[in-house]
Order: C-alpha cells, then structure tokens, then sequence
C-alpha cells in the first residue's frame, strides 16, 4: 500500500485557489485499486501535471492521486499510428519519442507538459479544432478504475456511456489507467505560419472564416486593451504542417530535428505593482506592433505550439496571489458576446498580457466537454479582491448570449452558473450517483459547482 507523500498546499497552473490535500503517488497501476479501497481520505481526485489552471485537479481535506509515476508506454502500431500507454505519460515525452519517427499528437493544448489522462479529462482542444476536433476525436478506449474498484475498458462500442462521462468528466468517473489514440503522420518538425494583422474584431473574424478550409491551425493574439474603433485588433497566426520540400536546404536532410532551445525561468513572484494597466498597455502595444507580418514562416513545432513552455514558471508573473484564466466560447450566432466582453475589460482595465481567439467546429459528445461550435476567448487576470464581482458581471453577459465556461481554467463559477452552462449535467450527476454513489471522488471544484456534496 503507497503511503501518502504528505498533506501540502496544492494548486493549479494560477496557483487560486491553493489547497491543503493529501498526496499520494503511486508507481503501479494496481495500487490505485488499494488506496480507493482503503479509503482513509473523505474522497480523492486524480491529477496529473497540474496544468489546469483552477481548482479541478485539487482536493481540499481530501486525497490527491498524482498519476504522473504511471508513465510507461505499452505499445505503438506502426501501421495505424495507434499508441497505448499509462495515463501519467506527458504530451512533451510522446512528442520527444515520436515526432523523430514522423508521428505528432493530432491534438495538443498551447503546453506540452499536460498527462494523457489530463487530455481525457479535460477533452483538451488545440489551434486545429475548426478541423480536427478535440482530444477525444482521437481517442479509441482507455482502461477506467471505478470507485468500487472494478476496472473496466470503455470506448465507443463498449460502456460507451461511462466513456462519453469520462471525456470531459474532469476525473470524477473513475482513475484513468491506461488509453490507446491516434497519433498523426507529419512531414517534418516543422509548420509554415502565415501572420496576419486586423485592424479591430471584425477584420479577424472574417479572416478567421475565411482561413477554415486551408489550414490546419489557427488562433489570433487579441489586444484586448485596445477600444473603439479598434476593439478586438489581433495578430491571426495561422498555420500548416510542411514536408521537407518548403524547408531551408539546412534543415531538409534532418527534417525532425527541432534543435535545442534556451528556456529561462522565471525566477521570481511578480511584485502585484508590476501588473498594472499601463505595464499591460506597454506589452500590448509593443507586442502588436512587432509582431511579424509575414507569409510562410517556418517554424519549429514546439515554438509554434508551445511558445509559453519556453519560460519556466511564467505563472509567477501575476504575482503571489496568482491568477484565474477566464476561457469563454459562445456560439457563432452570438459572437456579439466577445465584443461586450472586450469592451468591458478594456473599460475596466483589468486586461490580460495574453488574450487569444479561436474558432471551435462541432462539439462531440462528451456530457461536459466544453467546445461547441463558436467562438473561443481566453484571457487572463492577476486576483485580487475585486476580480470575482468583475468575473460575476461577465459571467452575465456569457449566460445572455448561450455560452459556457472551461472548467479547466475555471476557479470561480457558482453552482448555478456551472448548470446554466452545461445543460447535460444532470445526466452527468445521475450516471456519477450510480458509479460512486458514496461520493468517493471528489474535487475542490466539484464541490464548488455542486457536482458531488
Ligand atoms: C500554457 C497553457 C496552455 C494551455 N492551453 C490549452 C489549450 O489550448 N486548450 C486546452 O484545452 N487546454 C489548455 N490548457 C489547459 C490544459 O491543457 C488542461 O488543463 C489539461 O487537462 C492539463 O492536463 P494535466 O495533465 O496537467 O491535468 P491536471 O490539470 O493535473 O488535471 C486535469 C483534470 O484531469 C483529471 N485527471 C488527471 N489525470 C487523470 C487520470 N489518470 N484519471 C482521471 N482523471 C484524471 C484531474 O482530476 C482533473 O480533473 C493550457 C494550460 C496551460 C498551462
């Protein structure tokens, strides 16, 4: 039986909320099945990297079973691209061992260091889901143990019930132990980017329509300080995966090989004074203006993808008190909503250094996985006492126009704002009630939105 590390303060990536929990870290995938059994925590929640921003991966006077030792790979098909691993393998050592072979994730979040199990439990979503889809688009099956203990495989065809729970479900369906997924055959290490510079929000919605059909990959930076006629400028980056063909004669003979790569760490908390809205300005406007914007830019897939990866702990820039990403979709019939929210924040000047839009194709259907046809913003805002009446306000304007919330950034949202949003939580909670009638799982954040008691 794994004995608890310790009880510790435990946060995600905003390091809001932080909570005391009890850590276990088991190195088998047969001792997850004792310590359930054993119960000597109220509840647990699993975790893996700890890249959601808010509450979901930690557990207030509960146990915290961090996934991460459950990292071996179990089986790669060449034929298919079909990989089978532990659900604490990262993205960042999947990309390491297989971009060099020619396969890539089909579908990766802007960090590479997230879990498979993370992936599944978020339904994680990427600059390519206008065409690809998220996370569970795919995935094939994965093992699942239930709070009785029982371990069972789910897929499509087989407890198809648990596994659309399960994509999303932010882990409260069972432990995810083992999953196999696709993964895709790319010409090189490399992707060609095509920046385009809007004036204001209509000028990057029409070229975000526009771009759908050739390519791959898009997301616009939006300065989301900048107000009136300019509301919602943006720098669009779009991009698509390039074969050996379009690269410098240097890089055609080693097409993989990304090279290496400086990242600095953060090596400090941000003073809260550091972060106010001329600093934000500063950065906005510096950014914008030197943004390239240029056609066919070859560039390195982890820089495109990752590009925040490259500095270590950029989460202290918001400073000690940390920080809440607030990630919004709303249908693309309600697009006005992203314009109120940009004129809001530029009213308030609350801006974040990072704000990007997207486009979402059609959701799948996992009970609570959040893209749904639309556009997606995200932003970010350093806490402090009067974030929560300021987010409260938004949230109205979200609920007006149909949208919804990502319960993996969120830290805030109130019960009736989580059911407003995910209309299918009750068929989620009635199929919970079932599998873990006792509650047995359970996290910060499942009890802040009054998902388990
Ligand atoms: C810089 C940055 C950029 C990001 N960009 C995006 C983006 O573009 N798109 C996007 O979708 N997300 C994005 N995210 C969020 C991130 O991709 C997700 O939160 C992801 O789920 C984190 O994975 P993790 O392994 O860190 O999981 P954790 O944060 O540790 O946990 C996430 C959820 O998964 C559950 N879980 C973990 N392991 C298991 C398991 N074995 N069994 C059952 N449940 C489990 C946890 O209980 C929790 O509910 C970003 C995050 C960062 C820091």
């Amino acid at each position: 039986m794994p004995e608890p590390v310790k009880n510790q303060p435990v946060a995600g990536w905003g390091r809001y909320p932080v909570h005391e929990c009890r850590e276990y870290r088991p190195e088998k995938r047969r001792s997850i099945g004792d310590i359930l059994g054993e119960r000597a925590q109220p509840n647990y929640i699993a975790r893996g990297l700890g890249r959601s921003y808010g509450d979901t991966a930690i557990n207030e006077g509960g146990g915290v079973i961090s996934c991460l030792r459950l990292d071996r790979m179990l089986g790669f098909d060449e034929a298919t691209g079909v990989l089978h691993c532990e659900a604490g393998v990262s993205f960042s050592t999947i990309i390491d061992v297989f971009l060099p072979r020619g396969y890539f994730i089909p579908v990766t979040p802007g960090t590479k260091l997230i879990s498979i199990g993370g992936a599944i439990a978020n339904d994680v979503h990427g600059k390519n889901h206008h065409r690809d889809g998220s996370f569970g688009h795919s995935l094939i099956e994965f093992e699942l143990q239930l709070p009785s203990g029982e371990i069972i495989n789910c897929s499509r065809e087989q407890n198809a019930e648990i596994f659309w729970a399960t994509v999303g479900g932010i882990g409260l369906t069972g432990i995810i132990l083992t999953a196999k997924f696709r993964l895709r055959k790319v010409p090189s290490g490399f992707v060609t980017v095509d920046y385009l510079k809007t004036k204001d929000l209509d000028g990057v919605l029409s070229a975000i329509h526009e771009s759908d059909a050739t390519y791959q990959y898009s997301m616009a930076w939006v300065d989301c300080l900048a107000s009136g006629r300019s509301l919602g400028r943006s720098v669009l980056m779009r991009g698509n995966h390039v074969g050996p063909g379009g690269l410098p004669a240097a890089k055609r003979s080693d097409p993989f090989n990304m090279g290496g790569r400086f990242s600095p760490t953060l090596p400090f908390d941000f003073p809260q004074f550091a972060l106010n809205p001329l600093s934000i300005r500063a950065f906005n406007v510096v950014f914008y203006a030197l943004s390239p914007g240029g056609q066919g830019v070859i560039t390195d897939c982890d820089r495109y993808f990752f590009p925040l990866d490259s500095i270590h702990h950029w989460n202290r820039m918001y400073g000690k008190r940390g920080f809440v990403q607030y990630q919004v979709t709303v249908p693309t019939a309600e697009v006005q909503a992203i314009v109120e929210i940009l004129q809001a924040v530029a009213k308030s000047g609350k801006a974040s250094f990072l704000a990007v839009l997207k486009k979402f194709g059609q959701g799948n259907e996992g009970l609570l996985s959040h893209p749904i046809e639309g556009f997606t913003l995200t932003l970010d805002f350093a806490v402090n006492d009067r974030l929560a009446p300021f987010l409260r306000e938004l949230d109205k304007t979200v609920l007006k126009h149909n949208g919804r919330l990502y319960l993996a950034k969120d830290a805030v949202m109130t019960p009736e704002t989580f059911r407003a949003m995910y209309p299918r939580w009750e068929e989620y909670k009635a199929l919970r009630q079932r599998i873990d009638p006792d509650n047995l799982l359970s996290s910060s954040l499942s009890r802040r939105v009054g998902l388990t008691p």
